[in-house]
């Protein structure tokens, strides 16, 4: 059967998600088209991007020197800005939104698309951790689809589907448990921008690679499970299994579990996002890798990485906590990146600012959770300004 291919904007495309999105897009042009491409400030890589893949609307988040762009298509019109990248999800022939710039500076137009009834293949999961009821709702509305590319969260989809909602007795996410499973508390103390770094099944961009150290990123992710199937933070556990095959798993009330397996390539959950209902024929290798040796399974331990405790508590808050615990956390993670505190000072920050942070309880408005943000952002740097820089 012949059909149109399907329009496909991205943001954050010169990132380690939109670069795998444009492997499986570039393998599949009778499927695909890119019609917007969207990035932070790298003009050079994007404008590579431009070159191959020709979409009417190049987004950059700030203004730049007509003479910076030299090589750009001459029928791609570049955009700047939050207004740019209204105008990107909103591009001719655009039916799928890849939400994948780092950061909450997408949120409106993200949103916003999903209002339009656009499918938003998600891979931010900040954006549902700050704003997860708008943007649920506003897909809803919309009558388009939010579909998860986050690697557990396309498990727990596949393994949802054709399921009863009621018939789920909880979820159980896992986490590979991140470079520190297995440090002590004061050797995680000493690690370094290098150790965090070294994720041993994944390969991502730094701030989600740093979030899984600290385990950060399987907090955020119980809170995206939690706005994507609509069950609560009690329901929804974390097991931590290193070898990084099993995805997730969905128990039902009769006692029966179902999970999704693959081997640890993204681009598998971002083309299903992408192609659903159907599957793309990634022909890659499958799991035969993974089928001599054992798969282990346990728990968390909350204690050495009390980034995840701190997540259920802001979870079960409500309100604007997940906003403030988000902001936080990123802030903190720029710190470390930039070596001006501890990996350990990491959920300490987010603790204190949390504690700390005065903003409305209200968070009935968009505005409200952004303005929470904007709070929890000005607490964090006043504590991160008093810290002093560790030395050595
Ligand atoms: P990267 O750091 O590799 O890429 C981030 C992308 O966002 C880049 O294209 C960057 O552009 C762009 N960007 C940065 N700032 C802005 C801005 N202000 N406006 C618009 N675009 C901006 O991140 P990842 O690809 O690893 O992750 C992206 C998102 O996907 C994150 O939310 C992450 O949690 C999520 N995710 C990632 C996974 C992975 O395997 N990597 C797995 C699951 C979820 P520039 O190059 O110009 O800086
Ligand atoms: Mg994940």
């Amino acid at each position: 059967m012949n059909r149109k291919p399907s329009g496909v904007a991205i943001l954050g495309a010169t990132g380690s998600i939109g670069l795998n999105a444009l492997d499986v897009i570039g393998r599949f042009p009778d499927r695909f088209r890119v019609t917007a491409l969207c990035a932070g400030k790298n003009v050079r890589s994007l404008l590579a991007l431009a070159e191959k893949f020709r979409p009417s609307v190049l987004c950059l988040c700030e203004p730049v020197a007509p003479s910076r762009l030299k090589g750009l298509p001459s029928r791609t019109r570049v955009v700047f800005g939050e207004e740019g990248m209204h105008e990107a999800v909103a591009a001719k022939g655009t039916d799928i939104v890849l939400a994948a710039a780092s950061g909450v500076s997408s949120i409106r137009p993200v949103i916003a698309a999903a209002g339009a009834g656009k499918r938003i293949a998600l891979a931010n999961k900040e954006l549902l951790v700050m704003a997860g009821k708008f943007l649920v709702e506003a897909s809803r509305l919309g009558g388009g689809e939010l579909l998860p590319v986050d690697s557990e969260h396309s498990a727990i989809f596949q393994a949802i589907e054709g399921h009863r909602r009621e018939d789920i007795k909880r979820i159980l996410l896992t986490a590979s448990g991140g470079p520190f499973r297995t440090w002590t508390v004061a050797r995680m103390r000493t690690a370094t921008v290098a150790d965090a770094l070294g994720h041993p099944t994944w390969r991502m961009g730094a701030k989600i690679t740093i979030d899984s150290a600290t385990l950060m990123n399987k907090g955020l992710e119980m809170i995206e499970a939690a706005w994507l199937f609509g069950l609560p933070p009690s329901r929804i556990d974390v097991v931590v299994h290193p070898q990084s095959v099993v995805h997730s798993m969905v128990e039902y009330r009769d006692g029966g579990v179902i999970a999704q397996l693959g081997p640890a390539d993204m681009r598998i959950p971002i083309g299903y996002a992408l192609s659903w209902p159907g599957r793309l024929p990634l022909d890659g290798p499958g799991i035969a890798n993974h089928l001599q040796g054992a798969w282990t399974f346990g728990k968390p331990d909350m204690r050495r990485f009390p980034a995840l405790a701190l997540a259920y508590t802001a979870a079960e808050a409500g309100g604007t906590a997940p906003a403030v615990l988000n902001a936080a956390n990123e802030m903190a993670v720029e710190a470390f990146l930039a070596g001006r505190i501890r990996f350990t000072d990491i959920a300490r920050i987010v603790a204190r600012t949390i504690e700390t942070t005065r903003c409305g309880s209200r968070s009935d408005t968009l505005q409200a959770v952004l303005d929470a943000d904007a709070a929890a952002r000005e607490e964090t740097g006043c504590i991160l300004s008093r810290i002093r820089i560790p030395r050595g």
